[in-house]
């Protein structure tokens, strides 16, 4: 199985470059973090972007709980709140 390198379309409609062999920059503003397109630094489980992420790559420092930019586990929280 090949993972290194694909192609994705995202959430926005941007065609970009993905994969782990893809060096990438956390997309937190102001971070400059060097990572790369893996699944490991995605928010959400989906490069496509779900329910449950945006589809972002993010350092270790701007991901929270299971995988997540700040935004995306705020949002979370509170669906998780509203269902309690
Ligand atoms: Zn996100
Ligand atoms: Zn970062």
């Amino acid at each position: 199985m090949g993972y290194a390198r694909y192609e994705i379309t995202r959430p926005n409609g941007d065609r970009i470059e993905a994969g782990y062999a893809v060096q990438a920059v956390c997309e937190k503003d102001g971070c400059e973090a060097q990572i790369d397109r893996g699944l490991a630094y995605l928010c959400g489980k989906d490069p496509r972007g779900d329910d449950h992420g945006c589809g972002g790559y993010f350092c270790e420092n701007h991901l929270y709980g299971d995988n997540r930019c700040g935004p995306c586990a705020a949002k979370i929280e509170e669906a998780e709140e509203v269902s309690a």
